[in-house]
């Protein structure tokens, strides 16, 4: 069996925009969880991100990554903060983060500026969901495109957030421990 390896994603080699919100304050926990900033993908995951990103170029538009790989502390930390189902993936079960198969992003316009995505990042509310009814149509809009530059590139949604997707299969695979990232900062 041939291992897939962990690439990181930087704004010089992919032409994104990286803001590791969990390496910051800007989270839910209000406190960083990551030590370092790298952004990390499985490989067919950083795959179908260039695509993405390729998508998103040819209409002018970029990706902003808000996470990535997660790595399993990190996953805890989070749980043991909010252990609400609905929103963090049980440390049993583990989320497809620590799997390095899902990304959280945001799409960004020709000036710069997010899209109006109706809730932040990680807004755990339920207007957070994909088709969510009431949301004004500009929103739905700028859900949608986003959801059609990322199932393009052959990712999936998950229903309750507009921010994250994954590579479909991704249950399968095994939770990574990466040293490298050695993100964690004890709370
Ligand atoms: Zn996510």
């Amino acid at each position: 069996m041939t291992r897939s390896r962990l690439l990181h994603v930087t704004p010089e080699t992919h032409h994104v925009q990286i803001d590791l919100v969990y390496a910051t304050d800007r989270n839910f926990t209000g406190k960083p969880i990551y030590k370092a900033q790298h952004c990390l993908l499985l490989e067919p995951a950083e795959a179908a991100l260039r695509k993405a990103v390729d998508t998103a170029r040819s209409f002018g538009m970029t990706l902003r990554i808000f996470d990535a790989y997660r790595p399993p502390q990190a996953q805890k930390v989070l749980w043991d903060f909010l252990p609400d189902p609905n929103f963090i993936a049980e440390l049993g079960r583990g989320s497809n983060h620590s799997r390095g198969t899902a990304v959280d992003l945001t799409l960004i316009d020709e000036n710069g500026e997010a899209l109006d995505m109706g809730t932040g990042f990680d807004a755990m509310v339920a207007e957070s969901a994909h088709f969510y009814p009431g949301l004004p149509a500009h929103v739905q809009r700028n859900r949608t495109l986003l959801l059609g530059v990322m199932h393009g590139a052959g990712f999936t949604h998950i229903a309750s957030e507009w921010w994250h997707y994954e590579l479909p299969g991704s249950r399968d695979l095994a939770l990574i421990d990466n040293e490298e990232s050695g993100p964690l900062r004890l709370m």
